[in-house]
């Protein structure tokens, strides 16, 4: 009787630890046990895993045959401890394999009668995660701290819950100062902004606007005052309560500056633009005034010029007989005289007369007008012998009025201003996507690149009458007619090297219809 119960005794015993066993081994914890020899007696499947070894590989085996070189490692020291003290003990560390490979353990060490019970849990993942978590907390941190915008962070109750380096150093306060506050709690927001910003902060309270740029300006801790743009942000826990409102700012009280600087400087330029062009307006007003009082003027005198060369003529015809050598040389002078001024004023009114009929455009064939204007110089091309070559020249909107006499100043200047070899004058024109350039080459005397600009002013000349004859009219009228055309006119020269001429014509000039 006594044997039986024994026997189912025993048999229970057995059972209990036979199911001991088998939920030992099927744990997602590992466990295992060392004997006082430090010898592996009992190892779960999930501890042999954590290990890197199989189960059988590691019973009968001495810790450090199975973990060697690890005595110095957090997981021995703490299992050492335990069988020495027989206190439980409790770590949590990385273990690098021999392979290179790591894993984190939390580890709790029993004291049991064989020796040291192990319980392990292997938090990898767990740690990993809050690793990365940690990581980019610190360089969310960094970048805040780092930003060359302030940083700013409310809860949703607007009380200050982030205050950035560069908030400290935009506004003033430190983050002593300021964390905990109510946006409201100091003087922080301008008097006269106030209204908007208490708007715009309920807007963001209640998830109307989740996201904004709003400018207003601010007041430092010392008093005064910035203009700052906020770039605001809340964020809105999935139940639709606000959790916080986020901002960074921008001290944009420079910028602003700099902009009003500009819009000052702007408008004065304005101003001084418009008072340009009243002036302007009185000087093309007065400019006209001028020209038709000298076109005018010019006009008169020809008639009084016309008698006293005509006069002249008379008495010297009449009375030659009667005067004398000098009188009669005085009456040459007075011939001579008039015949300069008739020159003159004649060029003068041609002068005039350019604005006389300005913006008369048709189409024009410049070859008809260039072969024109070597007729009308026949006697002087003879008289000096001159070569003209003329290219073939294209057909332009222009003002033939004006385009005879421009090419008549140039060809007839080449032939004058010729040195000792007989004149060669070239003619041509050079087509541009936008404009024609007309040139008059020759091999005169060349003008020093000091005078060329100085050239084409009125009445400047570089020589004495006696040297060679003229007004010093023509090269302006030219100039004025070039500009008509919407073109330039310049000189490419030397002394002694001969001179081009070059004037260009728009394209874009319209024809009359
Ligand atoms: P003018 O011919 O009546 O003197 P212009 O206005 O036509 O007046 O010319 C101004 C000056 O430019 C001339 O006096 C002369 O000194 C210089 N000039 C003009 N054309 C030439 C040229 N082809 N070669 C050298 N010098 C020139």
């Amino acid at each position: 009787m006594l044997s039986a119960w024994k026997l189912e005794s025993d048999l229970a015993v057995k059972n209990a630890e036979l199911r001991c066993k088998s939920t030992l081994d099927s744990m997602m914890e590992g466990c295992a046990i060392f004997d006082f020899n430090w010898i592996c007696i009992y190892v779960n499947d999930a501890n042999a895993r954590h290990a890197h070894y199989n189960k059988e590989d590691m019973i009968g085996k001495n810790f450090l045959e199975l973990f060697p070189g690890s005595t110095e490692g957090a997981f021995y020291q703490a299992y050492e401890k335990c069988m020495i003290t027989r206190q439980p003990q409790s770590v949590t560390s990385e273990y690098c394999f021999p392979d290179g490979s790591s894993a984190w353990y939390e580890v709790k060490v029993q004291p049991v009668p064989e020796g040291i019970f192990v319980f392990s849990t292997d938090i990898t993942v767990t740690k990993n995660t809050e690793l990365a978590l940690r990581n980019t907390l610190r360089r969310l941190q960094f970048h805040i701290e780092n930003s060359p915008l302030a940083y700013v962070e409310f809860d949703n109750d607007s009380r200050i819950i982030q205050w950035s380096k560069n908030a400290e150093k935009i506004f003033g306060w430190t983050q002593e100062e300021v964390l905990g506050k109510h946006i409201w709690d100091f003087k922080w927001v301008y008097d006269e902004d106030v209204k908007a910003v208490e708007e715009l902060n309920s807007d963001m309270s209640g998830s109307k606007r989740s996201s904004n740029l709003n400018t207003n300006r601010n007041y430092r801790k010392d008093g005064s005052v910035i203009v700052c743009e906020w770039y605001n942000s809340s964020l809105i826990n999935p139940d639709g309560a606000l959790d916080s409102i986020s901002s960074l700012v921008l001290d944009i009280t420079e910028r602003m500056k700099a902009r009003e600087d500009l819009e000052w400087k702007m408008q004065e330029l304005l101003r001084a633009e418009e008072k340009m062009n009243e002036a302007l307006c009185k000087l093309e007003k007065s400019n006209k005034e001028l020209e038709h009082f000298a076109y005018i003027s010019a006009h008169d005198l020809q008639e009084p010029l016309r008698m006293i060369s005509t006069y002249t003529s008379m008495l010297e015809r009449s009375f030659s007989d009667q005067i004398d050598g000098k009188a009669l040389q005085y009456m040459v002078f007075i011939k001579e005289g008039a015949c300069r001024m008739q020159h003159l004023i004649k060029d003068l009114l041609s002068y005039t007369r350019i604005s006389n009929n300005a913006g008369y455009f048709k189409k024009v064939d410049t070859n008809q007008i260039v072969h024109k204007v070597l007729q009308n110089l026949k006697l002087q091309i003879s008289d000096a012998s001159a070569a003209i070559c003329c290219g073939e020249l294209p057909v332009i909107t222009a003002n033939p009025v004006q385009i005879e006499p421009l090419f008549l100043n140039l060809i007839s200047n080449a032939i004058k201003f010729r040195g000792k070899a007989h004149p060669e004058i070239k003619i041509g024109c050079i087509q541009g996507e936008t404009e024609w350039t007309f040139y008059v080459k020759d091999n005169g005397i060349g003008i020093n690149p000091e005078f060329h600009q100085k050239i084409f002013i009125i009445f400047q000349r570089l020589y004495e009458r006696a040297q060679y004859d003229g007004t010093g009219i023509g090269l302006s009228i030219c100039q004025r007619i070039a500009e008509e055309h919407k073109g330039r006119i310049w000189v490419e020269s030397a002394e002694g090297k001969g001179s081009t001429f070059f004037f260009t014509i728009s394209k874009s000039l319209t024809p009359i219809s």
